[in-house]
């Protein structure tokens, strides 16, 4: 079904805009992985024969990519399943190294829900586990991190942009105070690889983690980047055949390596003119929803998010109810990990919203393939259902087929 809208151009529904959840993969990403499902079969780990050597060169010319988005080098890139599995090894299996001498980790309390769960484990094994208040704009208080940080705190975990509000930390700053403590700094990127500038050594990061499908690469890859200089030293949490130089075993799935590679490299490219297409994007957004409804608020510090991220509350209204009546338009309200419980937002929570607000809130993730045909109708189809959901009106259903015959005419 097509609608035409204000802008004249046409839009293809349902209308996607929860990039901040996942990412489409990017075509040409899949057209350089296609090759290593089907002619080039090769395990990375056979030395025996040219499918292997082949599948090997494909894998390590992938990890040079990922390395160089965040100014790393390729030996410190180790594959893994996702973000999650790589907080999951930074988190434990620093844990497991250091914990003997040092064993307190400091995490923020917007961190994401696979952060929070492993400091959690970690807090059961003994480990003592700070998390550490943000302030009402989302971001983090640097003093406060500070005066957190003793003789027995052993990392810091901070996500540098965040998935459900978008704000980016202060990540130079952070990394200085960890040096200058002598404390390991570790930092979920999922959301900002290949979205804003990374910088492993000016950031001082020495452990980062990192999303395929969240950078336009395919769901089931991430990666972990692993300071050498000095170098970072963790238990691995998988055994098995020793790949990954020991860290995490498994065969490497190729196809999604190359991905991952392209990923980046296509996400590094063209950082910059999609950073400003979308900022236009989402400016637009926003301003078309402030100009059509009262009683929306920004959450997150407005200038230091993610280009892509909006994420509002909207005044008198339950984003599920919200939701239900925009079947056109795929948002989220809290974290798309959370987003079947009906809790409300543990993020919005820590930024100071009651329950009523929080649960009053819609996530906006704009992205790459998002057009501005797209965003008009994004604020038609909120500005119509807030206004039918605020009114009252058990009819209000009627309003978006409105919209649909008009398209049809
Ligand atoms: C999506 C996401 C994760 C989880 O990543 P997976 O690759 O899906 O495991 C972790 N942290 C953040 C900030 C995310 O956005």
């Amino acid at each position: 079904m097509t609608d035409t809208g204000e802008s004249g151009g046409t839009v293809r529904r349902p209308v996607y805009m929860d990039y901040q959840a996942t990412t489409p993969t990017d075509p040409r990403v899949v057209a350089a992985m296609m090759p290593y499902f089907t002619d080039k079969p090769g395990n990375p780990a056979s030395r025996s024969h040219v499918f292997g050597w082949e599948a090997e060169a494909a894998v390590e010319a992938a990890r040079v990519q990922v390395a160089e988005i965040i100014g790393a080098d390729s030996k410190e890139i180790i594959f893994t399943s996702g973000a999650t599995e790589s907080n999951n090894l930074a988190l434990k299996g620093a844990a497991a190294f250091y914990g003997a001498k040092k064993n307190h980790i400091i995490a923020l309390e917007t961190d994401h829900k696979c952060v929070i769960e492993a400091c959690r484990r970690l807090a059961g094994d003994g480990f003592e586990i700070t998390f550490l208040p943000v302030r009402a704009d989302g971001l983090i208080d640097l003093d406060r991190l500070g005066d957190a940080i003793g003789a027995r705190t052993l990392m810091v975990s901070a996500m540098a942009a965040h998935n459900e509000i978008g704000v980016i930390q202060p990540m130079a700053e952070i990394g200085a105070i960890c040096r200058e403590r002598g404390v390991l700094f570790h930092s979920d990127c999922a959301q900002a690889v290949g979205k804003m500038p990374l910088d492993v050594n000016r950031m001082r990061i020495d452990l980062m983690s990192i999303s395929a499908h969240k950078v336009y690469g395919p769901m089931g890859l991430g990666a972990l980047y692993v300071r050498r200089r000095p170098r970072v030293r963790l238990v691995a949490q998988i055994d098995g055949g020793g790949q990954e130089r020991g860290l995490r075993s498994g065969t490497l799935p190729t196809p999604l390596c190359v991905g991952l590679g392209e990923a980046c490299r296509l996400g590094g490219a063209q950082m910059a003119t999609e950073a400003e297409r979308l900022l236009a994007l989402k400016q637009r957004l926003h301003d078309g929803i402030v100009a059509r409804l009262d009683g929306v608020v920004l959450n997150g510090e407005e200038r230091r998010r993610l280009p892509g991220n909006l994420n509002l509350s909207f005044a008198d209204i339950e984003a599920d109810s919200l939701m239900t009546a925009m079947p056109d338009l795929a948002v989220s309200s809290g974290s798309a990990c959370t987003s079947a419980s009906v809790e409300p937002s543990y993020v919005l929570r820590a930024l100071g919203l009651g329950d009523a607000a929080a649960n009053s809130s819609i996530r906006f993730g704009l992205g790459r393939f998002t057009t501005e045909a797209e965003v008009d109708f994004a604020i038609e189809t909120v500005a119509t259902a807030v206004d039918g959901l605020r009114a009252g009106v058990s009819t209000w259903r009627a309003k978006p087929s409105r919209v649909a015959v008009k398209a049809k005419s």
